[in-house]
């Protein structure tokens, strides 16, 4: 794992600044308990025993090292390059969140905390951090609006039956923004106990590093994976952004080999054209939002807008700042996936590899079947696989019923 702070042009300052992106702007009841994260954090990374504790924890709970899988039938039905899956959906609890929350109750718990708490949409970042406390043996408290209650029912009866406490927020419209104040709010109040466990490369530094370096592992072990498989590195990286942390995760380990293109995929929703979108890298301006400076899709008024994805884990209105700065850079190239695109290759995948990924990695999987046709066929493609699909089954089912 890296430290927060070197000269590499892609990393953070000793600020969490990302060039103009990141830093940490946010209300004076919460500058000293984020600066408290930001120096244990930076301890802890440097502390051979938290890393050893943390990299047990992936390879004797999470199953790591993910698979790298040569995806043969789908290389075959595309024509061009050869493209394979980093299976994220392969760990302990079906996706690459459980890496970071893992991360982050450990580092709560060496900061004496007693509990973790967070927000959550969907409410997939709330379960994989129940499971982290649940391991670790912290408390856990999970915000959530009264909408998504409803909405993402199995998943409170999930978190709950992992000991957290759910939250439903009542506040305005119910849901994430409301839950994300709520949660903050409760935190403020009570920094000596609570530990803040944000679910993406966003928020105040030193979330944006921190996520990442937990994420980071994703990389390390494709880098290997492909130089053992191919002999060489990859042309491309393909990840879905929504915070961004599953595309920070893959990418961050390539950032220094120029040769590797780096492409993260945003939700074009039902279009670019309307407001039914949550394209933020390609049509957000730099604004402030949860406590950084990055892109954010905002109105006049600098309030973030509505936004919609087929896939509620991407469905957010900023993103890392650290991937505004990769595009800046001229590092990474950011592109859509359409809602229509991301079922037809969630379908195309289920059908040809037997792999059900989530409706979030699918957007991932849409571009690579724009780009692979595209590539001779030496050339190679490696598609982070964020999350399998188990969870999306009865929404895809539903939406192809209508269809037909
Ligand atoms: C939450 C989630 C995402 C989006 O989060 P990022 O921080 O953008 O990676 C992507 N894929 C899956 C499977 C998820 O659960």
């Amino acid at each position: 794992m890296t430290q927060t702070t070197t000269a590499s042009p892609y990393r953070a300052d000793e600020h969490g600044f990302f060039g103009e992106f990141g830093g940490a702007p946010l209300p004076p009841f919460l500058v000293e308990p984020i600066a408290e994260v930001a120096r244990e954090y930076a301890k802890a990374s440097a502390d051979p025993a938290f890393q050893e504790e943390y990299q047990a924890l992936l390879s004797k709970y999470v199953g790591r090292p993910s698979l790298l899988y040569f995806a043969e039938n789908l290389t075959a039905k595309l024509g061009g390059a050869k493209v394979y899956l980093k299976r994220e959906d392969l760990n302990h609890t079906g996706a690459h969140k459980i890496n970071h929350c893992l991360g982050e109750a450990l580092l709560a718990k060496r900061m004496g905390k007693t509990k973790v708490i967070a927000e959550t949409g969907a409410g997939q970042h709330g379960v994989a951090l129940a499971t982290a406390a649940a391991l670790v043996g912290l408390e856990c408290e999970i915000h959530m609006g009264a909408i998504d209650v409803a909405k993402q029912h199995p998943n409170v009866v999930r978190m709950e039956l992992l000991g957290a406490k759910v939250v439903s927020v009542e506040e305005g419209g119910k849901t994430l923004k409301e839950a994300v104040d709520s949660a903050f709010g409760v935190y403020a109040a009570n920094p000596e106990e609570y530990f803040f466990a944000i679910g993406s490369v966003v928020g105040p530094h030193p979330y944006p590093s921190m996520v990442r370096d937990f994420q980071s592992v994703v990389g390390r072990e494709a880098r290997a994976q492909v130089l053992e498989a191919e002999g060489r590195l990859p042309d491309y990286l393909i990840a879905a952004v929504g915070g961004g942390s599953n595309a920070m995760g893959l990418f961050d380990a390539f950032l220094e080999d120029e040769g590797v293109g780096i492409i993260g995929v945003e939700p074009a929703g039902e279009g670019l054209e309307g407001t039914r979108h949550a394209a933020t890298m390609t049509l957000g301006t730099p604004g402030m939002l949860h406590g950084m400076h990055t892109k954010v899709l905002q109105d006049a008024n600098g309030e973030p807008s509505a936004v919609h994805s087929i896939a509620s884990g991407i469905d957010y209105p900023g993103v890392g700042p650290q991937h505004a700065r990769l595009e800046q850079l001229g590092r990474a190239e950011y592109v859509t996936a359409t809602d229509a695109e991301t079922l037809d290759a969630f379908q195309l995948l289920t059908r040809t590899e037997g792999i059900i990924p989530a409706l979030e990695s699918s957007h991932a999987v849409a571009h690579a079947v724009k780009l692979a046709p595209t590539l001779p066929a030496d050339a190679v493609i490696i598609v982070n696989l964020s999350g399998r699909g188990d969870k999306d089954v009865d929404f895809v089912a539903e939406r192809l019923a209508q269809q037909a």
